[in-house]
């Protein structure tokens, strides 16, 4: 089911999997019917992930990049939607040569094929294939079917593992594996036998109840491997080694260990990296303003995994542990608004992240002035940049009117307008990956911030936005770096702002981007900018 970790346990897989000298690369599946996650509400799906290309993906997309530290592309993610529209769009060219095309086998063969192009696109020996949802329901069928067939087309060369939920019922305190052996039964009737079995719990599975899975599986009972809840994700590839599932799943695969230097230099680190997580010397708490975070009486971070991971992985580098509040924007407006902006005293730094939509935003307004006021470290994500100009303008420049066209079609000051190619597609009603999506080039300014932070002239960001700070045709720009908040990295041609800081004799650290860094921070290579600013707030 959702939610137990077979995204966390698929990458930790791969993870090990490269420890033993193979290269390493992931495939996701998730069977809704969205034909990309850009046009989904975080609140249901988490975070979109987005590549370096451009493809907004889910959010397991990002975990396979950062464990197996390296940057994927659209052939490796696919969805009910995206594949039927292969199918689709093969059938519309006279790819299936005037032949009648059926569900099945032409979709489970799309689905082979493009996790084939995948492999060869990644140059991978190994690809892990993860299918979401839950086994036995009716959306993830078809996905099922692929994997039969491919089992089928390549007897020796795939291999199933199935991770399952083992609850503890309050009630009784005791481990049950009913759900597992159900599951287990479940796909067997769609032709898949599991080579191994995986069990995700609160706790650790005694013999006992592997051999009762094993029993009902025709597995071997050191097939069914344990998951318990773990301090850290990042514990999961150690815990896993541990259990020898490397050597079982080369076992079953026929293949041998490649393990080498590299490889095993690799492995060191790794486990550097996560000792390194739980032994800090400094610790501070930074506030993260945003909306998305009430389902129910659920506190939902998942809309912001990346940037909780990039702090993390800044944090081990540099020897402090990030402790992240979540704060709602919300709380920032209205009667209570100025109690609640006197409690961001106690923060170390004060993170705006990326955004959509109206609800929120005068709070967060408030709360950037707060800290350009009082000299709080401050970073800014996309939509936070885009708010950080509103609030300079208004607070500063004196333009009481200013704001974001997205959220004030009319402003007198759109200091934020929409990109002039974005106007026609909103139009047209054209919203589905049709955002300023992917990887564009930054040149940084010379004697800036940021361009001490990096350590090179220009630089490759990730985005997703429409809006964009206006410097085109008025005076703004001009306004802005006067009262010393600077346009400090650009697009190629100058034209795009992509980054605002604030003089460093005014702030400490205020910085703005119109990107996503948070989606290229990986365990071993941790974002600079997120250094930088986890460091200015803990003032070492
Ligand atoms: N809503 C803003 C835009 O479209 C910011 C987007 C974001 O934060 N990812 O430009």
């Amino acid at each position: 089911m959702s939610g137990v970790g077979k995204g966390i346990t698929a990458s930790s897989i791969g993870k090990i999997l490269q420890f033993t000298g193979y290269r390493v690369s992931a495939v996701k599946i998730d069977p809704y019917v969205n034909v990309d996650a850009g046009t989904m509400n975080p609140t249901e799906h988490g975070e979109t992930f987005v590549l370096e290309d451009g493809y907004e993906t889910d959010q397991d997309m990002g975990n396979y990049e950062r464990f197996l530290n390296t940057s994927l592309t659209r052939t490796s993610y696919m969805t009910t939607g995206s594949i039927y529209q292969r199918v689709i769009n093969q059938e519309r060219s006279l790819g299936y040569k005037g032949k009648t095309v059926s569900v099945v086998p032409h979709v489970p063969l799309a689905v082979i094929e493009q996790i084939k192009q995948a492999a060869k696109k990644e140059d991978a020996d190994i690809t892990i294939i993860e299918i979401g949802g839950t086994v036995g329901e009716y959306e993830s069928i078809l996905f099922l079917e692929a994997a039969r067939m491919m089992k089928r087309q390549h007897p020796q060369d795939v291999a199933f593992v199935l991770v399952s939920y083992l609850p503890i019922p309050n009630t009784l305190g005791e481990m049950k594996t009913k759900p597992t052996q159900h599951a287990v039964r479940t796909l067997q009737e769609s032709g898949i036998f599991p080579d191994i079995i995986i069990g995700r719990s609160p706790e650790s599975m005694d013999q006992r109840r592997k051999e009762k899975i094993a029993t009902s599986s025709m597995l071997h009972h050191s097939d069914i491997i344990s998951a318990p809840n773990l301090e850290s994700i990042y514990d999961l590839p150690d815990h896993f080694l541990k259990e020898k599932l490397d050597v079982k799943l080369l076992h079953k695969l026929r293949l041998t260990s490649r393990s080498n230097r590299t490889s095993q230099q690799n492995r060191k680190s790794w486990i550097r990296f996560v000792r390194k997580t739980k032994n800090q010397k400094y610790d501070i708490t930074i506030a993260i303003v945003g909306k998305y975070f009430g389902t129910g009486e659920f506190v939902l971070s998942d809309a912001y995994v990346s940037v909780i991971e990039a702090l993390k992985f800044s944090g081990a580098y540099a020897n402090i542990r990030v402790h992240i509040d979540w704060l709602q924007a919300q709380d920032f407006e209205g009667k209570d608004a100025n109690n609640n902006l006197q409690r961001l005293k106690k923060y170390a730094g004060v993170i705006v992240p990326g955004g959509f939509g109206t609800s929120g935003i005068e709070g967060k307004i408030n709360v950037i002035e707060y800290v350009r006021k009082n000299k709080i470290p401050f970073l800014g994500l996309c939509l936070g940049m885009q708010l950080a100009c509103v609030e300079f303008a208004r607070n500063v420049l004196g333009l009481k009117d200013a704001h974001s066209t997205e959220m004030c079609e009319d402003a007198e000051h759109p200091i934020i307008d929409i990109l002039p190619e974005q106007k026609e597609k909103l139009r047209k009603g054209d919203y589905g990956g049709s955002m300023r999506l992917g990887s564009y080039p930054t040149v940084l300014k010379k004697g800036s911030l940021v361009r001490k932070v990096y350590s090179t002239e220009t630089i490759s960001e990730r985005h997703r936005h429409r809006y964009e700070l206006n410097t085109i045709g008025n005076e703004y720009r001009e306004l802005f770096e006067k009262k010393g908040l600077y346009i400090s990295g650009t697009s190629p041609d100058g034209l795009l702002p992509e980054i605002i800081e604030l003089d460093q004799k005014l702030h400490p650290f205020f910085v703005g981007v119109q990107f996503h860094p948070e989606l290229q921070a990986r365990p071993l290579d941790p974002h600079p900018l997120f250094t930088a600013f986890v460091e200015a707030s803990s003032n070492i």
